[in-house]
Order: structure tokens, then C-alpha cells, then sequence
């Protein structure tokens, strides 16, 4: 059967922050596929360009030049195609951009269409979007993941909280039966996390990803709150949940240190990985993720020699979603897991390459929103479809983030008998 793509338009939308983006509209015979673009802040220097507008609208953030490339050129190439040729049609869209890094046409251009192909391939075949990511990345084990929630944010997340950007818990699969009751764990303990804070005198007002972002003391202060939140929630911390990390190092990066202002230090990479050293020796802390800067090699080889047959040792901003940056920190042996981010490469055919070798080369792979997020719930189908087994969507609440949680509930009820939960 031949799927047609009948046609095909760009807008500019807005983002979880108000910040303009790129939506992608396919018309084939069976009706309308829309997709969404995200967007970072703390965007790694290795990613694909995001294609911004400058000028006046928007304070330059418009993406209406990334709107039009669509409209214009792409879009002639793609009508009449078939959508269930996914390969095809993003290696045809990269060839016409013909750029490393996407900046002819912007990655946020060919991404929205990349997703919106992949949609109306899922809509033609009347299967799930997750099941035919699976189809595409030759997958057949659909698995709910075990959801890394944040619950406190600083960095550039959120004014005035800690140098560290996020402050995770992870419940574990093997306690907890199901996503749905892995969801109300993590969801009980940012309730209790918000007592505690507001007890305290700490502001609960949330920051871009929905965690709270109270002007704490020091880097390891949300930790002892975790601590607290955890225990007066009912669960038990280090066997039911795990905290986790993402320090987005590069952001505190200066002239080869690590400035961290909340404790008054400035680090070299081998001090980075001994402050992190302690805090695992402190507290169950099973994951951290771009504990040092993008580019600072030799550090993550330390880090990863380390903690790594302890923790997950996660590249982010390292690694970019980008293929020939992953097999450098395989061959190099600088992480042990890998955050995925369709944006930070800009297509689908891409992304599943980059979760094949990981899975390969046995790195446990993360499929992760970014700050700037829309309703669209794409990396929820995602998650599940590629089996990936953990997901950084987030906190409970803001409609952008509870969205991926409610459709991942939806498909765990949709598959029934054969959901299989997490067992990273
Ligand atoms: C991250 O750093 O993992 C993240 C989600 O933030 P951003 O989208 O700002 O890069
Ligand atoms: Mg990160």
C-alpha cells in the first residue's frame, strides 16, 4: 500500500515558555498529522542548529524563517510521497539541506517534518505511533519506562536555586508493579516535597520543566529534603526510589573550571568528580547526567572509571544524540548511558540510529523532553516504541510535561496484558 502524503504546511506556534516554534500539518487520505517542535535552553554547542529569525519579533526568537524553508522548499519535495518511507524521506530532507549541523534549513524545520512523516504513517496503518516506531527501529518490546522525575530545577531553569540544574527521583521497577503506580510515587513525593519546602519558608513556585525552584542553601540541600519528602510520603528511599542528577556542568563551565557559586568552590574536573563522589557516598543517588562539561573528555573517562559500575553515568550535552559522538564515548569508554533528544540531532531516522547503537554497545538509553516543551506527546509513543525503558519527561504537573505522562498511561492501559513495565 502507498501512503500518499497529499499535503504538507509549516506554522509558527508557541512553547511551554511562550518562545515560538515550529508546528508541522501532513493531509494524507486517512486526515490531518500534526507534530511539535521542543526546544532546550541549556542547549549543548554540539547540537543541531535551531534556526532562529533575530530581529525584532519575538526578541529574535521567532522561527518564522524555519516556517517558510518548510513551506517553500521542503514541502515541494515531500508532497506526493509515500509517508511509510521514513528513511528515505529524512535522508532526502537532510541531502536538500545538505549541512553537518542542519543550519541551511534548521534542525527544528526538519524535525517538525521527520515527526509529522512518522505520525501519518502510524495514522494510514490504523496502528499506535508507538507501535510503528517499533515497526521502524525493528523493535517488538513495548516497554513503559521507569520515569527519572525532576522535582527540584536551578541552573538555567530557574532563577535563584542551586548550580546543579536538576534534582530527580527515580522510583524503581523492580518494587513498583507498574507505570502508573511508579507515576503516583513520584507524584506523592512532589506533594510532600511542597510541604516540607513551604514549612521551611521556600518558595514553591515551579520552574520550565514543573519542579520547584526554591532558593536553597547549597547543592546538596535538595537531596536532604528529597530525604524528608520521601520518608514522610511512605516510601523507601534507596530501595522503592533513587535520586538522580543532571548538573548540566557546561553551564557552570569557566576558562577549564567548574565554578559552582552556591558552595563557594571552584573545581577542577578531577575535584568535579570527587564532589560527586561524596554525595554518592551521602545518599542513593543512581544516575548523573552531563556531570562535566561538553567537551571535557578526559574528565568523563574519570567519572566514568569512578562511579560508573555503581551509577549510570549519563551523556547529554556530550554526547548530543549525535552518532559519531556516541561511538567516541563508547570507544572511550566515558558513559555507561545516553540521553536522547530528537531535537539535539533533527530526525527520526537519526534518533533510532543513535538508541540501535547504544542498545548494541549495551548503554542504557533515556528518551528525554527539553525545557521547552509543547503538547505534543511524540516522545511518549517514542519511549515505548523503542523500548527504551527510562524517561526524563519532567515534573507532575504543567499540561506540556503531564501530557507525556497521561499519554503513557493511556498506552500502558491500551496494551494491557502486554505491557512490560521497566526493569532498568
Ligand atoms: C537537559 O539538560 O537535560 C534538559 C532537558 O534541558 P534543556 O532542554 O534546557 O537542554
Ligand atoms: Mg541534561
Amino acid at each position: 500500500m502507498e501512503y500518499k502524503i497529499l499535503s504538507l504546511k509549516a506554522r509558527e506556534v508557541l512553547d511551554s515558555r511562550g518562545i515560538p516554534t515550529v508546528e508541522v500539518e501532513i493531509k494524507t487520505k486517512s486526515g490531518i498529522s500534526r507534530a511539535m517542535v521542543p526546544s532546550g535552553a541549556s542547549t549543548g554547542i554540539h547540537e543541531a542548529l535551531e534556526l532562529r529569525d533575530g530581529g525584532k519579533r519575538f526578541l529574535g526568537k521567532g522561527v518564522q524563517g524555519a516556517v517558510d524553508n518548510i513551506n517553500k522548499y521542503i514541502s515541494k519535495e515531500i508532497i506526493g510521497l509515500d509517508c511509510s518511507n521514513q528513511r528515505d524521506i529524512d535522508e532526502k530532507v537532510i541531502n536538500l539541506d545538505g549541512t553537518e549541523n542542519k543550519s541551511k534549513l534548521g534542525a527544528n524545520a526538519i524535525l517538525g517534518v521527520s515527526m509529522a512523516v512518522c505520525r501519518a504513517s502510524a495514522l494510514e496503518e490504523g496502528i499506535p505511533l508507538y507501535e510503528r516506531i517499533g515497526q521502524l527501529s525493528e523493535n517488538k518490546k513495548f516497554i513503559l519506562p521507569a520515569p527519572m522525575m525532576v522535582l527540584i530545577e536551578g541552573g538555567k531553569h530557574a532563577d535563584n536555586s542551586t548550580d546543579l540544574q536538576e534534582f530527580m527521583i527515580m522510583p524503581m521497577p523492580k518494587v513498583l508493579k507498574n507505570f502508573r503506580e511508579a507515576l503516583r510515587c513520584g507524584t506523592e513525593i512532589f506533594y510532600s516535597l511542597g510541604k516540607i519546602l513551604k514549612s521551611k519558608g521556600y518558595s514553591i513556585n515551579v520552574g520550565f520543566e514543573g519542579a520547584y525552584g526554591p532558593n536553597l542553601k547549597s547543592n546538596n540541600e535538595p537531596c536532604e529534603l528529597f530525604i524528608n519528602a520521601i520518608e514522610d510520603a511512605g516510601y523507601n528511599l534507596g530501595k522503592e526510589v533513587f535520586i538522580t542528577l543532571d548538573p548540566a556542568a557546561s553551564e557552570v563551565y569557566e576558562s577549564g573550571k567548574y565554578n559552582l557559586k552556591k558552595e563557594g568552590k571552584i573545581l577542577d574536573s578531577g575535584g568535579m568528580v570527587e564532589f560527586y563522589e561524596n554525595m554518592v557516598q551521602k545518599f542513593p543517588i543512581s544516575s548523573i547526567e552531563d556531570g562535566l562539561a561538553e567537551d571535557d573528555w578526559s574528565g568523563w573517562q574519570l567519572l566514568n572509571k569512578r562511579l560508573g559500575d555503581k551509577i549510570q553515568i549519563v551523556g547529554d550535552d556530550l554526547t548530543v544524540t549525535n552518532i559519531k559522538r556516541l561511538q567516541k564515548a563508547i570507544e572511550l569508554k566515558a558513559i555507561n548511558a545516553i540521553l536522547i533528544k530528537l531535537n539535539q540531532i533533527g530526525t527520526v531516522s537519526e534518533t533510532m540510529d543513535v538508541v540501535n547503537l547504544a542498545k548494541k554497545n549495551k548503554i542504557a538509553q533515556i528518551i528525554s523532553h527539553r525545557s521547552g516543551e509543547t503538547e505534543d506527546t511524540f516522545i511518549a509513543d517514542m519511549v515505548v516504541g523503542l523500548g527504551c525503558g527510562q524517561s526524563k519527561f519532567g515534573g507532575p504537573d504543567r499540561g506540556e510535561r503531564t501530557a507525556k505522562y497521561n499519554q503513557l498511561l493511556r498506552i500502558e492501559e491500551g496494551l494491557g496484558d502486554k505491557a512490560i513495565y521497566s526493569t532498568s
